[in-house]
């Protein structure tokens, strides 16, 4: 069985030109993260709020989670009224107070009965809930630790593995986790020139692919411009060149992962 993979955002916290803040769709069903232009991301594929199934949050930075609040307003007064679809949350300790808490400043009292309905999961591993055929690993990023900043590496039944790094810079975590995936999802957050341990950049990815040429890399949470955006680059739309196996993502890419390697769709 193939798992499909599917782009909704790819842009960093800035809104670069021709992205959504970065988003990741699994079989039409898990979201990583749920960022302020999440609900605007599924408008644009006609993907209802109420087929998603399971949310995996990374870390508490805002555009992460700051669209929590619009995708379950929406679920209640919208696409399930009645509440009788499932929906599994995941994140680290403390993530059913956090987003509770922000759903009570978007919208007071709004929520709070249909917040309780969900299944909460603040475990490290397990199964993916409302999704028996994966399993999953959280574990911690190096990123600002403010906000409980994770990974996950999640493995499909088939024996597929995909790591998505949340946002953090080159650690330990990572790199000991990476040769066993066949796919990984990365952010590049900041240039080279930004002095911070706690993204990658382009040298930083190009250093990774280099050292595991069996995995393919999904760069996600871009700093850069989309080249094929009309609009003027706020930074730059020029991409940097990096080995084959890492593919700069655009807002929409589909793509299919199964025993034969992954496909664009
Ligand atoms: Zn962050």
């Amino acid at each position: 069985m193939a798992v499909k993979l599917e782009f909704l955002g790819s842009g960093n916290a800035f809104l670069p030109q021709g992205r959504f803040h970065s988003l990741l769709l699994i079989n039409d069903s898990i979201l990583i993260d749920c960022p302020p232009t999440a609900l605007a991301s599924l408008r644009r594929i006609e993907l209802s709020p109420s087929k998603l199934n399971s949310i995996m949050f990374t870390h508490w930075h805002g555009d992460h989670v700051f669209g929590f609040p619009f995708v379950i307003l929406e679920r209640k007064w919208i696409s399930d009224r009645s509440g009788a679809e499932p929906l599994g949350i995941h994140g680290p300790k403390g993530c059913k107070a956090r987003l509770s808490a922000l759903c009570e400043t978007a919208y007071p009292s709004s929520m709070e009965e249909r917040l309780k309905e969900f299944d909460w999961d603040e475990g490290s591993n397990g199964n993916i809930l409302n999704n028996p055929k994966w399993k999953f690993e959280r574990f911690a990023v190096e990123h600002d630790t403010e906000v409980d900043p994770h990974g996950y590496v999640l493995t499909h039944s088939s024996g597929l593995s995909l790591m998505h790094t949340g946002d953090s810079g080159p650690c330990e975590a990572i790199e000991s986790r990476v040769g066993r995936c066949d796919v990984v999802v990365i952010e590049m957050g900041v240039p080279d020139h930004v002095p911070t341990s706690q993204h990658y950049s382009p040298k930083s990815i190009l250093d990774i692919s280099q050292s595991n040429p069996n995995t393919i890399f999904l760069v996600t949470h871009t700093f850069l411009d989309d080249p094929s955006s009309p609009l003027t680059a706020i930074i730059s739309n020029v991409l940097p060149k990096l080995p084959p196996n890492v593919i700069q993502i655009s807002d929409g890419d589909k793509f299919l992962l199964d025993s034969s390697g992954l496909n664009k769709v």
